[in-house]
């Protein structure tokens, strides 16, 4: 346990890999200029200070973080992937007592050169809102969550925009009337996307009904982190301040997750959110002993340091 007089303390966290994240943090920030000093800064300073409250077994738990929250941050990246998995696995569980099946289906178009990925973007979440009022679609997908990722392709300045859909389906689905198959997704994407070619679809039925076996792929990052090394390497319009600059400009504003459905509703009622990269589906105050652990990061050291303790601001 935790006490006033561990002052100098090391970080230990077995949740979270707080150092190498910030570390990763740093270095990406070194390239996000092209875009503005402000959000530099955020990345800079992201998750300098951290707020661990105790449990009964001597447990930190997160409690509050200045986490800088933007898209391209590989620390708030890992943060939201996490939550996101925890809450897949919450909802999942949730629906048990229905005896969905569930199938993983990624849908893709040919990758956009740099300047052009914001529009296929904008195309690709269209295609999607069409595709899920589809009438062979709505009618065979009882819930579903789509993620979106955007990985760099080999090719020189293009990128690859793809959904990540998680469906969940009725256990006679595969069998009766509502089943779609391979050949006929890659139609409805294809009509929904207006394309003149057929887009590669992926549609994998999730084994023994298991969901959580795939939940990694569906929660996994946006962008997982560049590899700024080779980009510097390759140069070019593959530098990693221009790599940076287009991802992040596509990446504004833009709603990563979505759901619908039954999947939908397990959020609501299981009071899920979007925006807090703190909690998983923990209770903010459970297991609360009253005082908050501090603990500052120390450049010097390359690691967060216990710092003090803090009284809450509100008791519970
Ligand atoms: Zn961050």
């Amino acid at each position: 346990m935790l006490n006033h007089t561990m002052l100098g303390e090391l970080l230990q966290d077995p949740k979270f890999d707080w150092e190498k994240f910030k570390f990763k943090a740093f270095g990406l920030s070194r390239y996000i200029w092209l875009l503005d000093q402000s959000k530099q800064d955020r990345m800079r300073s992201c998750a300098n200070y951290l707020e661990f409250k105790q449990t009964v077994d001597g447990e930190l738990k997160l409690h509050m973080a200045n986490l800088c929250q933007t898209r391209l941050c590989p620390l708030c990246a890992k943060r939201r992937s996490n939550i996101v998995y925890a809450q897949l696995c919450q909802i999942t569980d949730f629906l048990k007592p229905h005896g969905l099946k569930y199938i993983h289906v990624v849908l893709t178009v040919r990758n956009p050169v740099a300047g052009d990925l914001s529009p296929a973007i904008d195309g690709l979440l269209a295609g999607f809102r069409k595709l899920m009022v589809h009438r062979r679609v709505k009618r065979a997908v009882h819930g579903w969550f789509r993620s979106l990722e955007v990985t760099k392709s080999e090719r020189k300045g293009e990128y690859h925009p793809h959904i990540h859909l998680l469906a969940a389906v009725k256990p006679d689905y595969f069998t009766g009337a509502e089943y779609i198959d391979h050949a006929e997704w890659v139609l409805r994407w294809r009509e929904c996307m207006s394309l003149d070619y057929d887009p590669s679809v992926r549609v994998m039925k999730v084994k023994g009904g298991k969901p959580e076996m795939i939940l990694p792929e569906i929660a996994k990052y946006t962008v997982k982190p560049l590899d700024l090394g080779r980009l510097e390497r390759l140069g070019g319009v593959d530098r990693p301040e221009k790599v940076v600059y287009d991802l992040d400009y596509a990446l504004r504003g833009r709603r990563l997750n979505a759901s619908g459905g039954l999947i939908r509703d397990a959020r609501a009622t299981l009071r899920q959110t979007d925006d807090n990269l703190v909690y998983a589906n923990e209770n903010a105050s459970s297991d609360h002993l009253g005082a908050l652990y501090a603990f500052r990061w120390n450049r010097d050291v390359g690691h967060h340091v216990f710092y003090r303790v803090a009284e809450p601001a509100v008791s519970v």
